[in-house]
């Protein structure tokens, strides 16, 4: 199973990483972030994370880095 690391002080919330994960395992935060929008954040799911790195290759912010 690979881990996430993501930025959320960078995430400007273009939700594009959500669109492309296979799994279905990132959804909008709750709460904000340092530029005042709700940022991306991984969530424990059914499924783990496969290290498909679509997430971080589709980010224009590069706030997300996966660990295999
Ligand atoms: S690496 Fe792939 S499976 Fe894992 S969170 Fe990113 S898009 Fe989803
Ligand atoms: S693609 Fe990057 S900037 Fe866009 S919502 Fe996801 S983490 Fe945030």
């Amino acid at each position: 199973m690979a881990k996430l690391k993501i930025n959320k002080n960078r995430c400007k919330g273009c939700l594009l990483c959500i669109t492309y994960c296979p799994k279905g395992l990132l959804k909008k935060s709750q709460s904000l972030n340092k530029l005042g929008i709700q940022p991306v954040i991984f969530v424990a799911g059914r499924d783990s994370c496969i290290g498909c790195s679509f997430c971080a290759i589709i980010c224009p912010e590069c706030c997300i880095e996966i660990f295999k």
